[in-house]
């Protein structure tokens, strides 16, 4: 485990500047991995109530079912 890289983030090919990041459902607390995830952009909370959106775009605020291909 020598290596710690995290993969490449996809770009959101609408505004092409904002980094995808994952949308987490629940109303849990986040804690660990997630919290983390939280603070370093990689995921955003979408609430309570589960939708479509599995990605999205913290610039322009689109929001995708999955990653676009490139
Ligand atoms: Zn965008």
């Amino acid at each position: 485990m020598a290596s710690s890289e995290k993969p490449e983030r996809r770009v959101c090919p609408a505004c092409g500047r904002g980094r995808l990041a994952r949308v987490v459902y629940g109303r849990t607390a986040p804690t660990g991995e997630l919290k983390r995830a939280l603070e370093e952009g990689e995921a955003v909370l979408g609430g309570c109530v589960p939708g479509a959106a599995r990605w999205r775009c913290p610039e322009c605020d689109a929001a995708y079912p999955e990653l676009p291909a490139r």
